[in-house]
Parts: structure tokens; sequence; C-alpha cells
């Protein structure tokens, strides 16, 4: 049979003229970490803290949790990991995080919202990520889950400073959280975007259904209209603004995304080596115009055949 050509992520991401893009890993424990170092991954955009403890049904200690955030943190030492905060509940229940039966759990009680319910559990991770940092030399970032209004954004941005953490920002993955992020920006220090959970609240569409992948997909352009708002709201109040969900790890997706305005793709780690070469393909002025015209587009088959026609490079 033929060998498949493998093509190897050296770490840096931009478009042909110059333009630089943060290509990062997502990684879910430690030992994903290795994974993504090994791969080539020069920083992490999303450390799903949850993956830790899935199999926990008390929560985990301060030590047990400082212990597996500065292993992460001593992978990637000098280089950039955004942590995101426990983000428990439908698709991923932990059980020391769980409320109550839900009718809906992906409207339920989860993410941040779990301040509610156990304001100790944000706390001590908090203290646990501050003082993993403090041993590492790893650039922290801290981010949560799940946000929706500004008082949700408020709250915990203090609950970082509080804790000596002072690049604390939110995930943009409710469709409120992206049609105010001009407000949300005033507060977070930087957003990322979660396609996963965005698309699937922007369509009405349950993420775990196969049966509705049709409406499950970020090409839709409802979709990038609410990405759209996000960056001008990020961009808006000089914010760094990412996409952590599936959708950056799409090569043609990615240059939309590119063109839209975002400033950092996370996705894990084999798809940054394909990632990093549509990008070095194609100039900014190409991802603008692929942008408008996935934007414009009235659906997600016309929005891909649209970009397909644009960056014939891709095929
Ligand atoms: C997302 O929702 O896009 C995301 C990155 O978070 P998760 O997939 O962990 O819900
Ligand atoms: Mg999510």
């Amino acid at each position: 049979g033929q060998t498949e050509s493998r093509r190897v992520f050296h770490g840096g991401g931009a478009t042909k003229d110059g333009h630089t893009v943060e290509l990062l890993a997502n990684i879910g424990d430690p030992a994903g970490a290795r994974e993504a170092v090994a791969a080539g991954a020069k920083g992490v955009g999303l450390f799903r803290t949850e993956f830790c403890f899935l199999d926990r049904r008390t929560p985990p200690s301060l030590e047990e949790q400082v212990d597996h955030y500065s292993l992460v943190f001593t992978a990637f030492a000098g280089c950039k990991v955004v942590i995101r905060t426990l983000d428990s509940g439908a698709d991923k229940p932990l059980p020391f995080m769980t409320f109550g039966s839900e009718e809906n759990p992906a409207l339920g009680v989860r993410g941040f919202r779990s301040v509610r319910e156990a304001p100790e559990l944000l706390d001590t991770q908090l203290q646990a990520i501050a003082t993993a940092a403090q041993s590492c030399s790893a650039d922290v970032w801290v981010m949560a889950p799940m946000i929706a209004t500004v008082d949700e954004t408020q709250e915990f941005i203090d609950a970082c400073h509080r804790h000596g953490l002072s690049q604390a920002g939110i995930m943009m993955e409710t469709p409120s959280s992206a049609l105010m992020a001009e407000h949300l920006m005033a507060i977070a220090e930087f957003a990322s975007i979660g396609t996963n959970d965005l698309t699937q609240y922007a369509l009405a569409a349950d993420r775990m259904l196969g049966s509705l992948a049709e409406l499950n997909d970020p090409w839709q352009p409802a979709v990038l209209r609410l990405v759209d708002t996000a960056v001008k709201g990020a961009r808006a109040q000089g914010r760094p603004v990412g996409v952590c969900g599936e959708a950056a790890a799409q090569p043609a997706l990615a240059l939309v995304l590119v063109g839209l305005g975002v400033t950092s793709l996370s996705m894990s780690a084999r798809s940054l080596a394909d990632v990093s070469s549509a990008l070095g393909a194609v100039d900014m002025a190409r991802c603008e115009q692929v942008a408008r015209a996935a934007l414009a587009a009235s659906s997600a088959a016309e929005a891909r055949a649209r970009v397909r026609e644009l960056v014939p490079e891709l095929t």
C-alpha cells in the first residue's frame, strides 16, 4: 500500500504574510500533556481539568490537585498553559459535582454554575492552581466554563484575583456570552470560544445525538455569526480571543476563524501540523475573504463550498 506522508508540527502558526496565530494543544491530564509535548505542542490552550478526576466519587483534595497541575505545568515549563476550572455536567458528569437529578443536564447546574451549590470546589481549585503555578515556570492563564452573564464573569475574575491569579478569562460557549462579549470583555482579560457547546446551544441540538449532526455543525452560519460578534466584542476591549472547540482542528474552518480575528487556536495535538500548514499556505487577506464568504452563506453546506472554492490549495 501507499505510505501516508505525515506532516510535522514545528510549533509555530502564521499566515504566508507573517500574521501570527498561536497554535496550542487541548489536553486533559498529565499523560495528555506529555503526549502533546511529544507531538511538538508549544503550549496549552485548553486544559480540561475535569478529565483528571472523572473516576472520583469525592472531591480531590488541594494536595492532589496541586500534584496534577504541577505535572502539567512542568511538562510545559516556559510555555503558556490555559487551565480551565472544573466543567462537570451533561456529557461529562463528575459524581462529586452533580447536584440532584435534572431534566436537562446540558441546561442545568454545570460548569461555573456549580459555585451556586458548592463554592468551596472553586475556591480549592483556584488555590491549587495558584500553588502549582508558583512552583513552576509555566505562564498560567485560568478560565471558567459555561459563563453566561456579566455577573458570573465578575464573580469568577474576582475569585481569581483573590487567589493571586492575574490572567483570568472566560470561555464563551453560550450564545449569551458571545452576544454580550463587549461587556464581558471589559472585565475578563481573555476569552476562549468553545465551539462544541456554542454550536449545541445556538442550534438547540444536543451534541451527544449523532442523529442531529447536521445541526451540530460549527460551519452553520449562525455559529459563525456568534463567533464574529464575540471576536468584535473582545477586540473592542483590546482582549485576545481564541477558539478551543473541535472547529479549530479543521484546516478550512481554522482559516475562517483566523479571518474573523481569533488570535489563537487550540486543538488536539495531532491536528496541529495540518492546521499550521493550511495557515502557512494563505495570506491574511484570503483568511478575511473566506471569513466574509462563510458569514454570508445561507447554510453550512454553502459555507463549506464557498471556502473550498476560495482555497483550492486545501483540496
Ligand atoms: C467546547 O464546548 O467547545 C469546549 C472546548 O469545551 P468542552 O468540549 O470540554 O465542553
Ligand atoms: Mg464546552
